[in-house]
């Protein structure tokens, strides 16, 4: 995904595509799958430009900063982009331009006059989205330009009814300028039939799409009246540059030739945008899927040389408290550097937090198939109650044993009960289970059932009391920790994708250096020297 370069993420960005995506590559490298996992920063378009003027700074140094401050966030939620970059690096500014050159040739790109809102108070072309007034199709009263955040429609200014300039309020004037439209037109017949061949994606997505088709594709501007941005490589337009949307998706392919230069790698990103055994993975918020399964598609239809995404993930609205996220209204939880330091801002308040907390709860109330409510209430409890209480309880307890009472041995069982069999059989199923939802992109699911699995785990040991059994039945104790260090190992690695922090804190401690999805049911710790033991988690505060 890439983030909008102005919206330092909120949790509602971090749940819509960077999370899932992330928990999505860390479960794909412990399968052992081939993976590179990009992103960056979108920095062209009217907000910054916009942004930068306020600030009375250049737009590429109001982005310069800012990269640093998306990069830290990102770096201390754990999300492990192999690159993350910005569209406005050379790389994608030489690649935008052949893109659109290819498009030219291929007559994909079209000349039209369009009208243009032009604020006469404040006497200039207004983006897109400073003009706002009521959306045409679902009669929402604060449609943006470009968009209705109500209905997701993709919109132009002029059809906005009772269009206003954002910064003086006033109603503006439309004048004529020659600009380029993608025609979407020539490519609609392929579009629609790879996307009703989409038989894979989810419903909402596929749903959103198709709807896109049914009405009938128009040409789509890709060019803007500003200075920030990528410059139009044709005769009569070079006072333009592209519009974000344009070049904002090439950055993707960018980003992996990054990657590929950065690490010594050579043409190796072909093998990811060209190679037909390869799959490319989306994921963003459901205000997104236009682009993604429309805009971005049609142009790689177009030119026909790069793999389509395979699939594209659009999540639902997470909510806060009840209500919509929103900056303006400081409602919602929003993360900042601050210090070099990121900074936790709920309300007026700086809080210190685990980063594993927040991706935890957000796992688990992941709005996949509807929209979502993050509640502090709720966070605390959830953390406290099924992530410190169930899962870090139950290794903290568990290794202390084996540390205290058995010289910190993992104890070899020579004889296993039915009990401690229908654990080890509990995390055979459960790996299978997991594997299944995550590759069907059910992350919530596969968190569920892990920490149902450690739940079972909790009743298990308490169950069997090895504190008792170490004096009355020492075969049986040491059953009992073996099959609980399995289970703990087994949970740990199946954790990862989610909190890869504590996740590791636990390996670490458990010494058991090798994170893969296959040594979850790896019954391999008899006689297993474990390594120094603190407690996991410190529980969450009132918040
Ligand atoms: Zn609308
Ligand atoms: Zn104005």
């Amino acid at each position: 995904m890439m983030a909008e370069v102005n919206n330092i993420p909120h949790i509602g960005n971090i749940v819509g595509s960077h999370l899932p995506a992330d928990i999505f590559a860390r479960f794909l490298r412990i399968m052992e799958e081939e993976v590179v996992f990009v992103g960056g920063t979108d920095e062209h378009g009217s907000p910054t430009e916009v942004a930068a003027f306020k600030e009375g700074l250049e737009p590429k140094e109001l982005c310069d900063r800012l990269f640093k401050v998306h990069k830290k966030i990102y770096d201390w939620l754990g999300i492990s982009y192999d690159n993350f970059s910005r569209t406005s690096t050379k790389i994608n500014h030489e690649l935008t331009k052949e893109i659109f050159l290819k498009l030219i040739k291929k007559k994909l790109i079209v000349k039209k006059k369009i009208l243009l809102p032009y604020c006469e108070n404040d006497k200039r072309f207004l983006p897109d989205r400073w003009v706002e007034g009521i959306c045409p199709y679902c009669n929402y009263e604060s449609a943006r330009g470009d968009q209705c955040e109500a209905c997701t429609k993709l919109l132009e200014p002029s059809q906005l009814i009772e269009p206003r300039c954002v910064i003086c309020n006033r109603k503006p004037i439309f004048k004529e300028v020659e600009h380029l439209f993608l025609d979407l037109k020539k490519v609609e017949k392929k579009l629609k039939k790879w996307i009703e061949k989409n038989k894979h994606w989810k419903k909402n997505v596929r749903s959103i799409a198709l709807s896109w088709i049914k009405e009938g594709l128009k040409e789509r501007c890709i060019t803007r009246d500003l200075k920030w941005g990528i410059k139009v490589p044709l005769k009569g337009f070079e006072d333009k540059v592209f519009y974000c949307w344009f070049d904002a998706p090439i950055g993707y392919i960018s980003s992996t030739i990054e990657w590929s230069i950065k690490n010594g790698k050579g043409d190796e990103w072909i093998k990811f945008w060209k190679n037909k055994d390869s799959k490319i993975f989306h994921f963003l918020g459901k205000d997104n899927i236009p682009f993604h399964t429309i805009l971005w598609p049609a142009i790689l239809i177009g030119i026909g040389e790069y793999n389509l995404p395979y699939q594209v993930v659009g999540m639902e609205f997470l909510n806060y408290e009840g209500r919509k996220i929103s900056k303006s209204k400081n409602w919602g939880i929003f993360l900042d550097v601050e210090n070099e330091e990121v900074v936790v801002k709920i309300g007026e308040k700086n809080i210190k937090l685990n980063p594993d907390f927040l991706r935890f709860y957000l796992s688990y109330i992941m709005p996949e198939t509807k929209d979502s409510n993050f509640s502090l209430e709720d966070f605390k409890n959830r953390v406290n109650g099924e992530l410190v209480d169930n899962f870090g309880n139950l290794a903290y307890r568990v290794l202390t044993f084996i540390k205290t009472r058995f010289d910190s041995r993992v104890p070899i069982s020579k004889e296993l009960n039915k009990k401690d069999e229908k654990v080890l059989k509990e995390i055979k199923k459960v790996k299978e289970n997991v594997k299944k939802k995550i590759l069907n992109l059910n992350f919530k699911d596969a968190l569920k059932n892990i920490l149902q699995l450690s739940d079972y785990g909790n009743k298990y040991f308490q169950e069997k009391s090895p504190w008792k059994e170490f004096s009355k039945d020492l075969e049986s104790c040491k059953a009992t920790l073996f099959v609980s260090a399995c289970l703990v190992k087994a949970l740990a690695i199946l954790l990862y994708p989610f909190i890869p922090f504590s996740s590791e804190k636990v390996l670490n401690q458990l010494n058991y250096k090798e994170i893969k999805f296959e040594n979850v049911d790896k019954f391999d710790l008899g006689n297993h020297l474990i390594g120094e033991i603190e407690p996991i988690f410190k529980k969450l505060e009132a918040v």
